[in-house]
């Protein structure tokens, strides 16, 4: 089934704001969009007094390359972020509808879907099961009203892997939702992307980004693979210039075949480190409990998540609290540094306690 027949008809039926970099035409003389005639912002290979491509056709290319799949089937914007928020926005009616995501997990599923108006269903996820996510459970919140289902795949903050679930989700969710498997740490994880599996599943979608592995916060790139209709839909409601020229150009940088091998070895390095540094963690007083992780970060559960923060800050260092989160009892959250970071990280705990 068309997953089109499950997001909101309005939309669907949307006309979009016809921009100027949208028309279809080019021309040596360009006086359509009102824009300033000199070019002397920026630099020459992104002069900034023109409009950009809403989606650069060279950096569509290479994402899709990247992420192996057709260049149709992928839609980029200002961070997964935005492409969470369109999604909910496609397919979501305010104050009707409902999504359903994994608890803890990253924020912006629920943050986004309480914009939209959006209900969002939580599905626990248990510390002491190492957050070990049950199919059947997760399906048990999912009804008629129903319109997307969050995956996040390995989870922020867990550091869980769940892409051993998503047939068996995708396959019951057919037709009637959007599977949504954000793929922002897959690059630290032992196991191929979800893209590829698009073919099978009609109604799976998938988020990837250049934030992490590829060090690209700054620039906000990020990118929603799905079947070309979804990718249109998501497309025609978007703002029409949602990639900013300087990170077009950064992103075309980092996608250059010595940045991606340097990302590649990087990403490699940091998982070996993470290794290093969940068994020295796990060797400190103070520290109860290390997951393992398929990220770029470790959660760790301490016998005093307050003092531990402070230890930590006191020697310069700043983590993620989220002890204060429901299930995250006395947990922090540690992204992997430089080595010397990470020492500093050692060094500040071997002494707790003392
Ligand atoms: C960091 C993060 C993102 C944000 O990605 P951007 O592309 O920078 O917006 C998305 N999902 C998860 C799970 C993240 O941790």
């Amino acid at each position: 089934m068309n997953m089109l027949a499950r997001a909101r008809p309005e939309l669907v039926a949307l006309k979009p704001y016809a921009s100027a970099r949208r028309s279809g035409f080019t021309a040596p003389i360009r006086l359509d969009a009102n824009e300033s005639p000199w070019p002397d912002a920026g630099t020459a290979e992104a002069a900034l007094n023109r409009y950009p491509e809403p989606q650069p056709e060279r950096l569509r290319e290479r994402l899709a390359e990247l992420y192996a799949v057709a260049p149709t089937q992928l839609w980029s914007g200002r961070g997964s972020d935005e492409a969470i928020d369109l999604l909910l926005r496609a397919f979501c009616r305010a104050g009707h509808d409902n999504v359903v995501g994994l608890a803890p997990s990253f924020g912006m599923y629920r943050i986004g879907a309480t914009v939209q108006g959006v209900e969002f269903r939580a599905h626990a996820l248990d510390a002491r099961a190492g957050f070990a996510l049950d199919a059947k459970a997760l399906l048990a919140h999912v009804d008629a009203a129903t319109k997307l289902v969050f995956l996040c795949s390995p989870n922020n903050p867990t550091g869980a892997l769940h892409h051993a679930a998503i047939d068996t989700l995708a396959t019951a969710l057919a037709g009637r939702a959007l599977l949504v498997v954000d793929e922002a740490y897959i690059e630290f994880a032992a196991v191929p992307s979800a893209a590829a599996r698009i073919a099978e599943h009609a109604n799976l979608a998938v988020l990837r980004t250049l934030s992490k592995a590829h060090g690209l916060a700054g620039a906000r790139i990020g990118t929603l693979i799905a079947r070309a209709d979804i990718v249109d839909l998501v497309a025609r409601i978007a703002p029409p210039y949602p990639l900013p020229t300087p990170s077009v150009a950064a992103a075309l940088a980092a996608l250059a075949a010595p940045a991606l091998a340097r990302t590649r070895q990087r990403s490699s390095w940091l998982v070996r480190e993470r290794e290093r540094l969940r068994d020295a963690l796990g060797a400190c007083a103070g520290i109860v409990q290390v997951w393992p992780s398929a990220g770029n970060f470790l959660l760790l559960r301490c016998v005093d998540a307050a003092a531990t923060f402070a230890r930590l800050l006191a020697a310069g260092i700043l983590v993620r609290d989220f002890s204060s989160q429901p299930g995250l009892e006395g947990c922090l959250r540690v992204s992997i540094g430089a080595r010397e970071h990470n020492d500093a990280v050692l060094a500040a705990l071997a002494t707790e306690g003392r």
